[in-house]
């Protein structure tokens, strides 16, 4: 973690291990895995959902062979990510959800270099790389990927970028894809359609504030929306649907809600992103917030910790310590 003056806390990674996805490997993965538990993959573009029939059908684009398909269904589960077409023709308010824009660039890594570590994630607090979220270098294998997220209109995402791969000494590297999309800043209000449909993932707003981390996420509300799903193929009660959004904030809401206060009181300014770094060379945040997030559940079991914790943020938001 590196602030805007350029300290550097290390957090260790004691007993447990973080582990980088490489999308394009573990997407597949699950698709195949679905199809082993007796998923037919039909692979295409949502259109609409026709309901003129006795079922709903989704009609759908081919993407073999570009014909428009209809195919029948009795429950509907859209995770078609941030700018879900699903929510915005099925769900109220799928229309509006608000989201920050993270861009980054995928580049063949080097073996190490001046600013550059393969067995480090570096997570930059930086109003010059990013005023409102944060810049990042987390290696994958022989490649890295180097990126920053805003909400703020106008930043130059690539200059940001470019600057970021400058000072972590990547310039040179080769760029293999250059990735630019929406991450959803909150929970949406509603994730069903009353009817027969529920979103899950990106689709129904789930992103952990503070970080935006939303693979662990999705996976979850995806569990939590076949369950609802499946509740309401049972007993055909389309209110049986609401189950996903309540089971899933029943189980992450609060740390929804401690992630979104850190990042409204930190991501504001150089002074307060100087101090949140600060804050972490505290063992005990250090410990607190890595179980937290291996785990994803606040621990509850030192509340010596959470008072010492509590007493420092408070010193650090009213100013009565020095920054650094
Ligand atoms: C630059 C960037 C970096 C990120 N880094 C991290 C990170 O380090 N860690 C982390 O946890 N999260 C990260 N995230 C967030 C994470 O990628 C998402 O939260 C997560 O992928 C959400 O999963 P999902 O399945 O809901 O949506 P997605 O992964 O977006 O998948 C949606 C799928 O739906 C398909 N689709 C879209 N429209 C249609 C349509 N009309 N018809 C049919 N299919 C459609 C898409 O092709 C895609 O396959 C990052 C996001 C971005 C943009």
């Amino acid at each position: 973690m590196i602030s805007p003056t350029g300290r550097q806390v290390d957090i260790p990674i004691e007993n447990g291990f973080v582990g980088m996805i490489d999308r394009e490997t573990f997407d597949e993965f699950l698709r195949d895995r679905a199809a082993m538990a007796g998923a037919d993959r039909l692979t295409g573009t949502f259109l609409r959902v026709d309901r003129d029939g006795p079922t709903p059908r989704v009609i759908w684009r081919d993407k073999a062979t570009g014909e428009e398909r209809a195919t029948p269904t009795r429950a509907i589960i859209g995770a078609d990510g941030a700018r879900s077409a699903v929510a915005r023709a099925e769900v109220p308010g799928g229309r509006d959800i608000p989201y920050v824009i993270a861009y980054h660039e995928i580049i063949d890594a080097p073996e190490t270099g001046a600013g550059y570590d393969p067995d480090r994630c570096d997570v930059i607090y930086d109003g010059r790389i990013s005023p409102d979220f944060y810049g990042w270098v987390f290696p994958h294998g022989a490649r890295a990927s180097v990126g920053m997220g805003t909400g703020i209109d106008g930043i130059d995402l690539k200059r940001a970028t470019a600057d970021l791969r400058a000072a972590s000494g990547l310039t040179g590297c080769t760029t293999i894809r250059r990735e630019g999309a929406p991450i959803p800043l909150r929970p949406l209000d509603r994730w069903d359609n009353g009817r027969d449909l529920v979103l899950a993932g990106d689709a129904a707003g789930v992103v952990a504030p503070s970080s935006g981390e939303g693979i662990y996420y999705a996976m979850a509300c995806g569990r939590a929306a076949a369950t609802a799903a499946q509740a309401f193929l049972r007993s055909g009660r389309p209110a049986d649907l609401r189950l996903a959004r309540r089971m899933f904030l029943r189980e992450h809401g609060t740390v929804f809600k401690v992630l979104q206060s850190m990042q409204d009181a930190y991501y504001r300014s150089d002074d307060r992103r100087e101090r949140f770094v600060s804050l972490c060379h505290d063992i005990d945040v250090q410990r607190l917030t890595f179980e937290a997030y291996m785990n994803k559940r606040l621990v509850k079991a030192r509340p010596l910790a959470h008072v010492k914790i509590g007493v420092k943020n408070l010193a650090h938001l009213l100013g009565l310590v020095s920054p650094e």
